[in-house]
């Protein structure tokens, strides 16, 4: 059966704010996605699962339909997944049901339970799959958004000092964008990623990164923070919702830098600024991947001021304000201490304030 989930989007705030992958309305502002968290996973009266053993092969080629509801327990839509999967001989069926790869929930963030899935709500990562599964997934299995061929390494920029090129994952069939939730002390942030081009960070109930920059920013009160290897936002944002002045966004990788200008839009009602200008697109970005000199993608201001660069980060000091700055820097490779070490130096040289690792 061929679902016609591709046509029940939801409201479109902005037709400037289609998702830039697939032009559909997954991208929501953080209220709307707030709002959903209490029913969005949860079932229905008549909603029946069965729990399957992940561990085991599914016992049968049998797996339930959605609800009248639309929801679906995710072992069903797992079973589902398995059954295409022995047909389309990407699995033997002596595979355990979890060969199926990792479900990624859309909007992922803290849950106690297994959620009953809603339509377009998962995106499957399967180092397996061909693009033609993906797609006859995609175009079956209604709670599947998109599915993408994961390696076994990290998405994206790993080295900050750009050395190594930048690898990504496949995006095989459907839509790889998803936000996920994140709680700070200042209230939640909605952080939109696309899973192909970018490091999985999974939502958990305590996010140490955040409380080591909260207890940062409570500590220093410093006026201005730059994030400058920012990933999808998160940290810097998270300056931004305890009211620092001024923030600065950036990251070297193309993705990143998008999708972190994206969540200062989605979470723009939670800061405050006027409108986010945004200074260029996804497929502008996407023609020259790594920066170099930092070029602005989005900005906003009124009492305070946040900016969005692409660039490498020591070329970053060129355009930031001439004041002391909080600069945080997550770095992802810690373990490189000569590289790393070099990089610190020759910020403290360069930028005035202070260096912060969380
Ligand atoms: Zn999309
Ligand atoms: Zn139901």
């Amino acid at each position: 059966m061929v679902f016609l989930k591709r046509y029940v989007w939801g409201p479109v705030q902005d037709p400037g704010m289609r998702c830039p992958v697939c032009g559909g309305a997954c991208i929501r502002d953080a209220p709307v996605v707030l709002e959903s968290l209490p029913s969005v996973f949860s079932r229905c009266p008549r909603c029946r699962f069965r729990v399957l053993d992940k561990g085991a092969p599914l016992q049968g080629r049998y797996y339930a339909t959605p609800c009248a509801c639309n929801k679906r327990f995710i072992d069903e839509v797992f079973a589902h997944l398995y059954v295409i999967m022995v047909e389309e001989d990407v699995l033997t069926g002596k595979e355990p049901l979890r060969s199926v790869g990792s479900p990624l929930i859309h909007p992922g963030f803290f849950m106690t339970g297994p959620p009953f899935l809603p339509p377009d709500s998962l995106v499957l990562l399967s180092p397996r799959v061909t693009k033609s599964v993906a797609q006859r997934i995609v175009d079956e299995v209604p709670e599947v958004r998109g599915v993408v061929r994961s390696g076994d390494f990290v998405p994206g920029v790993t080295d900050a000092t750009l050395t190594a090129a930048p690898r990504t994952y496949e995006r095989l069939a459907g839509c790889d964008v998803r936000a996920g939730v994140f709680p700070t002390e200042a209230g939640p942030l909605v952080i939109y990623t696309q899973q192909s081009r970018m490091h999985i960070e999974f939502p958990r109930l305590k996010n140490p990164k955040i409380q080591s920059v909260e207890r940062h920013l409570a500590e220093k009160s410093p006026a201005w923070c730059v994030d400058a290897c920012a990933g999808a936002g998160t940290l810097g944002l998270c300056a931004a919702r305890h009211g620092v002045r001024g923030v600065v966004l950036n990251d070297a990788w193309f993705a990143a830098a998008f999708w972190s200008a994206m969540n200062l839009h989605v979470n723009r009602m939670f800061f405050r600024i006027g409108e986010v200008r945004m200074l260029s697109t996804y497929h502008a970005m996407e023609e020259h991947p790594i920066g170099g000199e930092p070029v602005r993608v989005a900005e906003a201001s009124g009492e305070q001021s946040i900016t969005v660069y692409q660039g490498n980060l020591r070329e970053l000091w060129k355009v930031l304000p001439p004041v002391p700055v909080c600069a945080i820097l997550d770095l992802f490779d810690k373990s490189d201490k000569t590289s790393m070490s070099q990089v610190l130096e020759e910020w403290r040289s360069l930028v005035p304030g202070e260096v912060f690792i969380p």
